[in-house]
């Protein structure tokens, strides 16, 4: 009967309505948010897509790509921009960083150039493990924009130095106090715990997620929120919420909740998700 774990909060439809960014007359595309990604590369382009298509299906008025196949993601999605290196990249006011990025010399420098930037990040996927590698960690400590971790069980291992075990709440409070960031911990019920010890479950999860690139779709739409001006906690909430809503509307859409849903099928269904 005793609470010995913090007991969590469980985010409804009517708080992420609440929290999401409305279009005002004054609207404009910079001022609703411009976000940066610094994802994929030639061996995975398309983590590059999967998260531009997650950003678009976000709030912000301008997406902006930083990554080595611009091409195929302007070939792909003719609104987005493409930004050159992270270090180039004016107005991004929110960087993704790590979904099929690789591990490199270069990956590591936009991953630098990332934490070094005074705004939100999302780090995700190649981004963990390059953290995990280096003294990049103690970077993150050090950095003092909001900042959320996004990772699943084995980049949850290479970050705490263990899998989350059973008590994943605490897993994740532990992680998120320890690095003093948001930590988001991906699953059939994603946890977001901060570093002050408020911790989230979602509860729109559905095993129809469970399908390559629909974790960087997640990063993206991540992305999106933070560059809308969302706290990072909020924006974590949200995003593992509407992700889980779009992977059952695409679900259903297919013809049930064992249909084989796509990554761009959750991706596509993010923007009907967030319209009704
Ligand atoms: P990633 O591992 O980075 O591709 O991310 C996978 C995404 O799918 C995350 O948002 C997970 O929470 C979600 N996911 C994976 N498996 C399941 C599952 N069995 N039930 C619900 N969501 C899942
Ligand atoms: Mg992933």
């Amino acid at each position: 009967w005793l609470a010995v774990r913090p007991a969590a909060w469980v985010p409804e439809l009517s708080d992420v309505r609440r929290w999401w960014p409305t279009l005002t007359p004054a609207s404009d595309k910079y001022n609703r948010g411009v976000v940066g990604l610094a994802t994929g590369s030639s061996a995975f382009p398309g983590a590059a897509l999967m998260s531009v298509a997650g950003a678009l299906g976000g709030p912000t008025g301008m997406v902006r790509y930083a990554g080595q196949v611009a091409d195929e993601v302007v070939r792909a999605h003719p609104s987005v921009v493409p930004a050159g290196r992270v270090a180039d990249a004016g107005r991004v006011q929110a960087w993704v960083c790590g979904c099929g990025l690789g591990t490199d010399r270069r990956a590591g420098e936009e991953l630098r150039a990332v934490l070094g930037a005074p705004v939100p990040a999302v780090i995700d996927a190649d981004a963990l493990t390059l953290l995990s590698h280096g003294d990049l960690s103690s970077w993150l400590r050090q950095r003092e924009a909001p900042t959320v971790v996004t990772p699943h069980d084995r980049e949850f291992a290479r970050l705490a130095g263990d899998q989350p075990g059973p008590d994943r709440l605490a897993a994740a409070t532990e992680l998120a106090a320890q690095l003093g960031v948001v930590v988001l911990l991906k699953g059939d019920r994603t946890i977001v715990a901060t570093p002050e010890g408020t911790v989230w479950v979602n509860p729109t999860g559905t095993p129809a997620l469970a399908t390559a690139g629909t974790g960087d779709v997640l990063a993206g739409l991540l992305g999106s929120l933070l560059a809308a001006g969302l706290p990072a906690d909020r924006a974590a909430v949200a995003a593992a919420f509407t992700h889980g809503l779009a992977g059952r509307a695409a679900a259903d859409r297919l013809g049930g909740e064992h249909a084989p849903v796509t990554a761009p099928d959750v991706a596509a269904a993010l923007r009907e998700v967030v319209a009704t």
